[in-house]
């Protein structure tokens, strides 16, 4: 007999980021909206620096989502004048790593990513041209990539760094936290991000003193504090009452990371020793790599079929970014061939990892995977 069916496993749970904390949220809200603090008022500049302690960073800035956050940050460290300037990204990200750097002005330059999921070293090197000027990792799942091979060939090469942090905040290579190793870096607070507000938010975060002020125009109209128009610019403000969300939020965020790393640990000792499956590697302390996993991404034989099993049983998986990397998209138009990224797109799968799991939901996730490969 099967077992009765209680209740489904959301992949996300949208309304948890609500309903868990709904009175605090709320009078948060209350708070911001009696003082009409809509735009660029305190919470956010406490948020700002809150964040930028936490970092370990010299400068963070609000913005509007983590896509405007790289566009403008590669605006910033000097990008756009030319369209043939070249940026190395890997092609296992989201479509908006690519996109900022289209709307920076340049061009972008796909290449595959390791064992890891993150991108591969030896392809950046292998994909510079004369024309190259910067490399740009995605810090994809909560991992940082290997930055002191990125760093060195950066160095070699004269190429500048920038890192797509959107899934990344807290995680760290060599004791370094990922968004602070090249010259800016974007981190995003969409919903189901590692520290996700009501609706869209993002940040830049940089060690630059000049790269800084480029930002701060170009992320207010161009504008200066004393309100001179010194250069063009967007609008792309963080607004001031998520702020205030995400400063209350940043509190508690170390928790919600031990958190993460526990669930991973869980999956690990359930699914480890299942052939047909890689898991991504085991929380450690004592490596090189922190993560802080705002995925649990697996590779998984039959992933099809375990899908459909995992839905059978009330489970909601996701492959990551619609099932396809970057440059599988056509209309896009990239002629780059990877075929180990292609291969590895037949097999990834997301399993639910977030902080509505209870350690039941886990265990029931990991039985339906059991039963698919044993059963
Ligand atoms: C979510 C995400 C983005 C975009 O973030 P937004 O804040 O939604 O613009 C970019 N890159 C990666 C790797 C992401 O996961």
């Amino acid at each position: 007999m099967t077992p009765v069916q209680t209740r489904s496993i959301p992949f996300f749970n949208y309304p948890h980021l609500f309903t868990s904390e709904e009175e605090e949220l709320v009078a948060i809200f209350r708070d911001v909206g009696r003082r009409g603090a809509f735009i660029l008022q305190q919470d956010l500049e406490r948020f700002e620096r809150n964040l930028a302690s936490y970092l370990g960073a010299k400068h963070v800035l609000g913005v509007a989502n983590a896509t405007d956050g790289l566009i403008i940050a590669l605006r910033a460290a000097g990008f756009g004048s030319d369209p043939r300037e070249e940026v190395i990204f890997s092609s296992h990200t989201m479509v908006a790593t690519a996109s900022a750097i289209h709307f920076a002005g340049g061009t972008p330059v796909p290449v595959e990513c390791g064992l890891d999921h993150l991108i591969d070293p030896a392809s950046v090197e292998a994909a510079i041209t004369p024309r190259t000027r910067a490399i740009l990792p995605t810090q994809l799942n909560g991992r940082t990539a290997d930055m002191e091979a990125l760093q060195d060939i950066a160095r070699r090469h004269g190429l500048q760094i920038l890192e797509d942090a959107a899934q990344a905040l807290g995680s760290r290579f060599n004791g370094q936290g990922a968004s602070t190793f090249g010259a800016a870096a974007a981190i995003s607070f969409f919903p189901a991000k590692l520290l996700g507000c009501l609706g869209d938010g993002g940040c830049v975060v940089t060690n630059d003193d000049a790269v800084y002020d480029r930002l701060l125009q170009l992320h207010d109209h161009g504008r200066r504090a004393d309100g001179e128009i010194i250069s063009w610019g967007l609008n792309s403000r963080l607004d001031n009452l998520q702020a205030a969300i995400l400063d209350y939020r940043l509190d508690s965020y170390p928790v919600a990371i031990q958190r993460r790393r526990e669930v991973a640990s869980l999956y690990q000792a359930r699914l480890g020793e299942i052939e047909e499956l890689t898991l991504p590697p085991a929380p450690t302390s004592a490596g090189r790599h922190f993560d802080v996993y705002q995925n649990y991404e697996i590779e998984a034989q039959r992933r099809d079929q375990l899908r459909e099993h995992l839905k059978g049983r009330g489970i909601a998986t996701i492959i990551q970014w619609g099932g396809k990397a970057v440059h599988q998209w056509p209309a896009l138009g990239f002629t780059q061939r990877l075929p180990f990224t292609d291969a590895l797109f037949e097999r990834l799968l997301l399993l639910p990892m977030n902080l509505s799991l209870t350690d039941n939901e886990i265990h029931e996730v990991c039985d339906a995977i059991e039963d698919f490969y044993r059963g």
